[in-house]
């Protein structure tokens, strides 16, 4: 099969593997797989386990394009085999990472890839280099108290939501494949001493790179500037290579060179979180450890999209009570946890004024980008600071006062015809609008005031702009998904799973594939949440049991 001038290939044993990262950081002398604190080294060692009987639940043609196979190869027993970690191809050079981390804003020392082990990295075609890591294929030095393992429910989540989340256009690692292990593994899901055996899984990710924040941080609270450097160096050439380019030919200083790239992360972060908050995704855990430094949505587990508007909503039950990873808290935690690097890297360049404003920077594009895309979500030519401003937080404030449901509240403003002779009154928004709430009851009279006064301040703005009715809503709506990953969703797929029936997975898989466009035979996934799902574990709150 070829695709454009990309020959694809039909087995995956043709995979060749250029494995950077074991080959040129330092590593753990230790060999045997025991837990442990490891010191100076970047990693360890590690085999994955075998396990009894391997199922593949499914796979994404798109991740697979990404290493050159074809769906052929995706569906051989050998794919298979070796991406549950049965079976290890030649070239490939398994390992676990060390790396540290804050959770919830205090510093927890040694965490590492407890659950995760790297398999080593493919260049492709297009000379990009994936790194490819199965999660959840048995325990590594790091897995402190844990079993290295991960169960279907969760596995299933990370897999769609990674998957979702790329045809978003948001910046994320990729799942190539989700594979049941056969095996039982226990879990306590609601932490409330009642443990259950739950089916075991494998997902298997790919990004450029899987280093975090917590990878720098680690070396730093040890005091081993001597790794901490030779694995920022190693990032830079390996990942940011224009900045490298400057190094070596330009001769600027290796400082400069270490605030630049800092610099870049900070850009990459703040893109990252506007995009989230574009479609109302909360990540649930961002803590240092979770947080790569590509800037990539990484390490999907109590995550959840908002359904009604809502800042403070968290879909991490372990985080009810402070709400530190709440969906308005995440640009403010971005900037603490991009903070926490700079600490990090402070040994390597001494300057704590640049890396101040670095943070600085990371305000200044996060509003800059933010602002850009309110306006695009709004359907405007452009942001203008003086009107766009109020105009957007007072429809932020009304989106919160009743519960809206953020998704179809800006699918259905696309639609209105603010040409058209009707009036925005009452009647016009519980007729039209009508479908966007989950409380009518709430739709005071104040309630509906306050709606039609921004409505028409808003049709007023759009007369300004004086952009067609068409134009406008071909914007909106490519900025606007229609179809996202609601939360009941993803546990209706693992009901159905956990039964042997995967057929929801390929179904979501299939529609989050176009989730901009409209999809007339999928208008049941276009739905705001049933009733029955308000409450239910999986659909409204999750534990980080995983
Ligand atoms: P998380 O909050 O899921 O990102 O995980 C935090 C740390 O705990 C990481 O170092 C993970 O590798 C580790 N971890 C989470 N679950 C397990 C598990 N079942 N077995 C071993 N380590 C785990
Ligand atoms: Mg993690």
């Amino acid at each position: 099969m070829a695709i454009g001038h990309t020959q694809l290939n039909n087995t995956i044993s043709s995979l060749t593997f250029d494995n950077t990262f074991t080959r040129e950081l330092p590593e753990d002398n230790e060999i045997t797989n025991y837990r442990r604190h490891v010191l100076g080294a970047c990693y360890s060692r590690v085999k994955p386990a075998s396990v009894a009987s391997p199922k593949l639940i499914a796979y994404s043609k798109e991740a697979a394009l990404l290493l050159d196979i074809s769906e052929t190869a995706c569906k051989t027993d050998e794919f298979t085999q070796v991406f549950v970690g049965n079976k290890l191809l030649s070239g490939m050079d398994s390992y676990a990472a060390c790396y540290g981390g804050h959770q919830f804003g205090t510093w927890a020392g040694q965490l590492g890839d407890g659950r995760a082990i790297n398999l080593g990295e493919i260049v492709n075609n297009r000379s990009e280099r994936w790194t490819l890591q199965l999660k959840g294929a048995g325990h590594t030095p790091y897995s402190r108290n844990a079993d290295g393992l991960a169960v279907l429910r969760s596995s299933v989540r990370e897999f769609l939501c990674s998957e979702a989340m790329f045809h978003l256009g948001i910046p994320t690692t990729r799942a190539l494949s989700v594979i049941a292990t056969g095996e039982m593994v226990e879990r306590d899901m609601f932490y409330d001493g009642h443990p259950k055996e739950e089916q075991g899984a494998v997902v298997c990710r790919l990004a450029p790179s899987f280093i975090r924040f917590g990878n720098f941080e680690i070396f730093a609270f040890r005091n081993d500037i001597v790794t901490l450097k030779k694995l920022l160096d190693y990032t830079i050439k390996t990942d940011f290579p224009h900045l490298a380019e400057n190094f070596l030919y330009l001769k600027q200083s290796s400082c400069k060179i270490y605030l630049k790239w800092f610099e870049e992360v900070c850009r990459r972060t703040a893109d990252m979180v506007v995009e989230w908050m574009r479609v109302g995704f909360v990540h649930g855990v961002m803590n240092t450890d979770n947080m790569s430094i590509l800037g990539l949505t990484i390490d999907y587990g109590p995550y959840g999209w908002v359904e009604n508007y809502d800042q403070n909503w968290t879909p991490n039950t372990t985080d009810a009570k402070g709400r530190r990873y709440c969906f308005g808290n995440q640009p403010a935690i971005a900037q603490w946890n991009l903070a926490q690097l700079a600490n990090a890297i402070y040994p390597l360049i001494e300057d704590v004024d640049s890396l101040q404003q670095a943070l600085v920077l990371y305000s200044t594009r996060f509003q800059e980008q933010w602002q850009n895309m309110m306006a695009s979500k709004l359907g405007l030519r452009n942001f203008e600071y003086e009107s766009d401003k109020i105009l957007i937080k007072d429809l932020l404030n009304i989106l919160s006062l009743v519960e809206t449901d953020m998704t179809l509240f800006f699918r259905k403003l696309a639609l209105v015809d603010f040409n058209s002779d009707y009036f925005i009154n009452r009647e016009f928004i519980l007729k039209y609008f009508i479908d966007v709430y989950y409380m009518p009851s709430q739709l005071t009279n104040d309630y509906l005031e306050r709606m039609i006064d921004w409505l028409n301040h808003y049709a007023k703005r759009m007369t300004k702009d004086n952009l067609p009715n068409q134009a406008r809503r071909m914007q909106m709506d490519s900025h606007n998904p229609k179809y996202i990953l609601r939360n009941y969703l993803g546990q209706l797929a693992i009901d159905k799973a956990q039964e042997g029936d995967f057929s929801l997975i390929d179904k979501l898989l299939e529609l989050l594939r176009y989730p901009y466009s409209e999809q007339p035979e999928n208008e049941e996934f276009a739905q705001k949440r049933p009733d029955w799902a308000r409450n239910r574990a999986g659909c409204s709150m999750l534990s980080c049991s995983s």
